[in-house]
């Protein structure tokens, strides 16, 4: 297994556990050193590190690491001699930051080509592609905007990328908003404030990153302001993302937001279950990793809330399966994401299926708990069977009792039914796929 990827994926989850100031200041320049199935050993950058790493964020980076390794029994830290890591150990977004600012530290590995389109980032990708060819005449400022790891980052660095290979002469910078305000303020305490403005405002294309981090900072908002203006004026392109829509931005100057509007403003929406499967096709492709359908089915339905974690749980189970010699399957699969799928299961009830296949197939709650036999019921009731045993661990005799005090060996024939048809019938999984969307979209 790749320690990168590993390593990766740990700092996705850790990202989401520590405020980002934390993040940053104790996961920047660490690695991974070791790896193997029992123990990992964390490279960091110097013994302070080292000591708080192990003091105190021992148990949230073990349990991180266990989600991916669950034979692990033991992590632990040392200081590395090397002065820089291996790259890339630290996300892309952070390595660009720790660049020089004048040239365009660009991640390769995000392309139009890998960037899966779909309904829920059609305008956006489309937008990008179009000023892509045409920097600074079509759309200016772009302004992309949509919620965690959904893409936005993947989508601008494209655009850098693409600009790059079609004109190679054009000075493009890519920075995130945080990194625009550090340089920005030391700039201001080392005197060398001419060498920032010429950085950011003698270039062909600018691409910032997360510029909802400019709330609240008013004299960065000031500078950021000054150099949209000069950039604006002589056409040259600007890109930004944000969390949210630019009114919806809190404490950023209001000439500034208008501003953000002017050219044209795309969303990025969650990715519906289609395009989820699309994009785990996607990325097991890329990492030459094959998964059936039925699996990648089960991921798509398991994991809906971003892309970042679909990929997690791809490498989540090549680790496992690397790691314990065995071949990817459905068992292998809902035991190595078991925690999504636990958490998932809470917000699920008996109601809850009862209504959405009912809804479905257009029959009332009622009706699938009465003791009516028409074949009109029977089936969507017997469905009901399986997704309340499947879905919900529910035992037999439970089901029968919530189903209108049916008798258990009923309960069985129809969860039988149900699981010996799923093989053969491609109507059925379909409908299953479509109920279940509902049942863990709505
Ligand atoms: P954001 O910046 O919105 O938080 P990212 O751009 O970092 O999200 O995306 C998170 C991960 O998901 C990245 O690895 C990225 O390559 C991947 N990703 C996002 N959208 C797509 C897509 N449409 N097709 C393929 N991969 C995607
Ligand atoms: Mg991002």
């Amino acid at each position: 297994m790749d320690p990168k990827e590993v390593w990766q994926t740990a700092l996705g989850e850790l990202e989401v556990v520590f405020s980002k100031a934390n993040f940053r200041t104790w996961f920047k320049d660490t690695f991974i050193l070791e790896l193997s199935e029992e123990e990992v050993v964390v490279g960091v950058p110097n013994a302070f590190a080292e000591d708080w790493l192990k003091d105190k964020y021992d148990k949230e980076i073990q349990e991180a690491l266990k989600k991916i390794i669950p034979t692990l029994k033991k992590v632990s830290y040392k200081v590395s001699g090397q002065t820089t890591p291996p790259k890339p150990t630290i996300t892309p977004e952070k390595q660009t930051e720790a660049a020089e600012i004048t040239h365009p530290q660009l991640n390769t590995k995000y392309r139009f080509q890998n960037f899966v389109v779909g309904n829920s980032n059609r305008l956006a990708a489309a937008t990008a592609q179009a000023i892509s060819s045409k920097p600074g005449t079509v759309y200016n400022p772009l302004f992309l905007y949509g919620g965690v790891g959904l893409g936005k980052t993947h989508l601008v660095q494209a655009i850098g990328n693409e600009i790059l290979s079609k004109y190679p002469a054009k000075k493009i910078v890519y920075v995130s908003c945080e990194r625009f305000t550090n340089d920005f303020i030391s700039s201001i305490s080392n005197g060398r404030i001419n060498n920032f403005k010429k950085a950011y405002r003698d270039v062909d294309v600018l691409l910032v990153d997360d510029i909802q981090f400019l709330s609240g900072k008013e004299g960065t908002q000031e500078e950021f302001f000054h150099t949209f203006n000069t950039l604006h004026q002589s056409n040259r392109q600007i890109v930004m993302t944000s969390d949210r829509i630019p009114q919806a931005i809190p404490q950023v100057a209001e000439r500034l937001t208008s501003r953000f509007g002017w050219g044209m403003v795309a969303d990025i929406q969650p990715p519906n279950l289609e395009m989820r499967e699309a994009i785990l096709r996607s990325k097991c492709q890329e990492k030459n990793f094959s998964l059936d359908d039925d699996i990648i089915n089960y991921i798509a339905i398991a994991v809906e809330s971003n892309i970042r974690e679909l990929e997690g749980a791809i490498i989540r189970i090549m680790t496992y399966c690397q790691f314990n010699k065995v071949t990817p399957s459905l068992d292998v699969t809902s035991k190595v994401l078991e925690d999504l799928i636990v958490s998932k299961g809470r917000s699920l009830s008996v109601d809850k299926i009862i209504k959405a296949t009912g809804d479905f197939f257009k029959v009332s709650p009622d009706e699938l708990i009465s003791a009516k036999r028409n074949k009109e019921l029977v089936w969507p009731r017997q469905i009901v069977m399986y997704l309340l045993r499947h879905e919900m661990n529910m035992s037999f005799p439970k089901i029968g009792q919530v189903l209108g005090k049916k008798d258990h060996s009923t309960v069985m024939h129809g969860v039988s039914k149900i699981e010996k048809e799923i093989g053969a019938n491609n109507e059925l999984k379909k409908e299953l796929t479509l109920i279940k969307e509902k049942l863990y979209i709505a």
